[in-house]
């Protein structure tokens, strides 16, 4: 079975496992977890951030970034398809209590005009005030489109001028950087708090982390635990995120090619994907994916009319080849 339901799949490589399990580890709720800090320093350090904090998963380090911006009833604008909008459960109003308006993107993009016409700090006491402006980079439900740096740098341009915060939901930054060459550093300079993901594509079994200045993280800390986030030996889990940004990350390339290669064989124009998911319109979406499935290939259907396949680290390039023949053959 060739799975391309999502870069989550994937399981730790043996290499993973070493550096796991040779880890040094402390009590990380004492911040005496070794191997921890050093992810964290490493993470902040790359996108020129003061500092970081290890999360269980990617919806956490999102609640807890936006929670660093957005107070109880206030707003944060994003796009319509946004992961913090659909995909995480309504976390952010059940916890935050904060509400969402949406711009509608083509393929997930900033549309300045519509951003700068929504924002609204402060109304009097009618209408919600907004406090962030949240952008997804790579966008996943959008095809892992990339947000150009020019548009993320006019948006923050614009964020400075009027006064407002800027979240980036970089769960797939690690694709958009090694798909554009853009440097991390240049994506962290545009937003005041970055979530990022080492469960997908980088291949770690667990992690997370949340990215900002010393202050957010250190607020971002105490409601980490308060919503029962602090755990201990971390290290076993951050040795496999430090492994994974050394031996994980430029080999992304060769998901963005497979995942080319697939979009053809599913009549997707390749230049429209920019990363390693493939969106494919398809009226029979859930037909398309039992067929798919009997035929030795994993798909997802993310809407009745739409499926998603996404490359990983476990899909070799025969497989990439194999399932190319099978879903053209459907
Ligand atoms: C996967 C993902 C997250 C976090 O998801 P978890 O499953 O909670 O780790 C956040 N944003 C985007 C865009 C994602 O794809």
């Amino acid at each position: 079975m060739i799975d391309l339901r999502s870069d989550t799949l994937t399981t730790p490589t043996r290499a993973m496992r070493s550096a796991m399990a040779a880890a040094e580890v402390g009590d990380d709720v004492y911040g005496e977890d070794p191997t921890t800090n050093a992810l964290e320093e490493r993470v902040a350090g790359l996108f020129g951030h003061e500092a970081a904090l290890f999360t269980p998963t990617g919806s956490l380090a999102n609640v807890l970034a936006i929670r660093s911006l957005v107070r109880v009833g206030q707003e944060v604008l994003c796009e319509a398809s946004a992961h913090i909008a659909r995909a995480e459960l309504g976390a952010h109003g059940a916890i935050t209590g904060l509400t969402m308006r949406t711009w509608t993107g083509q393929r997930g993009q900033i549309d300045q005009p519509a951003i700068a016409e929504m924002y609204a700090p402060d109304m009097g006491p009618f209408l919600v005030p907004t406090a962030a402006v949240s952008v997804e980079n790579t966008h996943n439900f959008a095809g892992g489109a990339v947000l150009p740096l020019a548009d993320l740098q006019a948006l923050r341009s614009w964020a400075d001028e009027v006064g407002v915060a800027v979240h980036l939901d970089g769960a797939r930054i690690w694709n958009a950087h090694v798909a554009t060459g853009t440097s991390f550093s240049d994506y962290g300079a545009v937003a005041d708090v970055i979530a990022v993901c080492l469960s997908k594509g980088l291949g770690a079994p667990v992690g997370s982390l949340v990215v900002g200045s010393a202050d957010a993280i250190a607020e971002a800390r105490v409601w980490r635990k308060r919503l029962g986030g602090g755990m201990r030996q971390t290290g076993i889990l951050a040795a496999a995120g430090l492994h994974a940004l050394d031996h994980h990350l430029e080999r992304l390339s060769v998901d963005h090619d497979h995942a080319k290669l697939l979009a053809e064989a599913c009549g997707v124009d390749p230049a429209t994907v920019d990363t390693n998911i493939v969106v494919v319109p398809r009226p029979d979406a859930a037909d398309f994916v039992s067929a798919a499935a009997e035929a030795g290939v994993r798909i997802a259907a993310v809407g009745p009319r739409v499926v998603r396949l996404v490359t990983h680290l476990e899909v070799s390039k025969a497989d990439a080849d194999t399932a190319a023949a099978i879903l053209t053959r459907l």
